[in-house]
């Protein structure tokens, strides 16, 4: 069975009334609570726990890791990252939900600011599906629609995706390449766009569908695991010299 991790800061809902209001009991257990429906082996971490959340034993034990941070990026260690880039490296999967997007990890494993331009009117989402033959896409239908959301915008500096799954249109005009797929390594990474904290999306099925797709499909590391390191090589053929 799929082993998943969901990390969240759960700073908001225990200071911010709005916020609990729709998650009373945090946006990780809203995000749990969709993949043990879809018969996941989940478990909830956040960045307060001991190695926040997040220890190489953990790790180990993580097919994939779910990411929801928004107002606490900084206080994520560059130790912490560097053990979650290891593990993505070595073909865990990692599922960046939201503001996600400028969280260390994910500017790490992209290398670009992840910079988008926002708005918070709780204005209307349509998210299409643009590659329907991909597995994250599965049962999704051409689109689906979420009436109240904070709305991303291009220009979002990331670098072009592996796979494109989704774009967004937002009733003020945007779009948004809200579903993007990359490869680092052996490691699959999924960022999936919806997800305000004083929305209720985690409950909408279609954004469960969505993560739960994209679990499935960045479970499963790319490839074999090298039988030899990188370092100094020997000849495989003779090499003529002169
Ligand atoms: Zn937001």
């Amino acid at each position: 069975m799929t082993r998943v991790t969901v990390w969240t800061e759960f700073r908001q809902e225990r200071t911010d009334d709005a916020v609990r209001a729709v998650y009373p009991n945090g946006i990780g257990a809203a995000i749990a609570a969709g993949l043990q429906d879809a018969s996941f082996d989940v478990r909830t971490v956040q960045l307060d726990d001991a190695d926040q959340g997040l220890s190489d034993e953990t790790l180990a034990d993580t097919d994939v890791l779910t990411w929801w941070g928004h107002v606490a990026h900084g206080d994520v260690t560059e130790a912490t990252v560097d053990r979650v880039q290891r593990r993505v490296l070595d073909g865990m999967g990692l599922i960046v939900l939201h503001s996600g997007h400028h969280s260390k990890i994910f500017r790490r494993l992209l290398g670009t600011t992840a910079n988008l331009a926002w708005r918070e009117a709780g204005e209307r989402e349509r998210v299409w599906v643009i590659d329907r033959a991909h597995p994250i896409a599965a049962g999704l239908g051409d689109s689906f629609v979420l009436e109240h959301e904070e709305m991303y915008g291009e220009p979002f500096d990331v670098p072009a995706p592996d796979d494109l799954v989704f774009v967004s249109w937002f009733q003020g005009g945007e779009v948004f390449r809200s579903g993007c797929a990359y490869h680092r390594g052996r490691g699959r990474i999924f960022y999936f766009r919806p997800g305000h904290e004083t929305h209720p999306t985690y409950f909408d099925p279609n954004v469960r569908r969505a993560i739960a797709n994209a679990v499935r499909w960045a479970a499963e590391p790319r490839g074999a695991a090298l039988l030899t390191g990188p370092g100094p090589a020997s000849a495989r053929e003779p090499i003529a010299t002169g």
